[in-house]
């Protein structure tokens, strides 16, 4: 089972991720936690390179492609080995975030965008997406009370660059009903939780 969280800055991911990952131990199931882009050696190099503030001059053709190599390297190496062995894989990010945040929000095109990543991933889909979904106002302003978050380029973005992302992402959601459950991300973590579970026992259940 592949299931990954997808949101927008300050979503709570990662927070819901870690949650999650109690969920699995209750039920015995064998489980595995990574994110993207990063995860293994390899990525979480392309990731720095992604990522460094003092890249300002990264093309947004370069920044599609490097997102994509890290998903095809993580995804071969950790991803489905994992997966193979019967793991379920829970992944804080993936191609939707690309679909997103390139091809939306840098205006790339989703099309084009989807392209190299099919090339990327070769067939391999989540079965399951968790979509957080939270005002990018009320997400910003989480980032900045988390201390520890790592600064990164992103962060220099615009608001309005952050709702292209959410609207990017209700898009996806539509179009992919069957795969996407979207939930409301700005409630306690505690009622995101539980919709979390009910979405993941639904979707074990048949
Ligand atoms: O998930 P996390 O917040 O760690 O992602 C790191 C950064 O990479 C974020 O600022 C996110 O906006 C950005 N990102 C991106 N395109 C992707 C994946 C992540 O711009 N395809
Ligand atoms: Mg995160």
């Amino acid at each position: 089972l592949f299931i990954t969280i997808e949101g927008g800055e300050g979503s709570g991911k990662t927070t819901m991720i870690g949650r999650l990952s109690a969920y699995m131990q209750n039920r015995s199931m064998p489980y595995l936690i990574t994110r993207e882009p990063g995860g293994i050696d390899i990525a979480e190099k392309i990731r720095s390179i992604i990522l460094d503030p003092e890249h300002t001059a990264m093309d947004a053709r370069t920044e599609a492609l490097l997102y994509a190599a890290a998903r095809r390297q993580h995804l071969v190496e950790k991803v489905e080995p994992a997966l193979e062995q019967g793991v379920t894989v829970l992944c804080d990010r993936f191609v939707d975030s690309s679909l997103v945040y390139q091809g939306y929000a840098r205006e790339l095109g989703i099309e084009e965008v989807w392209s190299i990543n099919a090339f990327a991933i070769n067939q391999r889909m989540p079965d399951l997406t968790l979509l957080l979904d939270i005002e990018p106002r009320a997400g910003m302003s989480r980032i900045l009370m988390n201390a520890e978050r790592e600064v990164n380029r992103l962060d220099m973005e615009s608001l309005a660059f952050h709702e292209k992302v959410r609207e990017g992402y209700l898009q996806l959601a539509e179009r992919f009903k069957d795969r996407i459950r979207l939930i409301d991300a700005s409630r306690p973590p505690e009622q995101v939780e539980r919709e979390m579970i009910r979405h993941l026992d639904a979707f074990l259940k048949d």
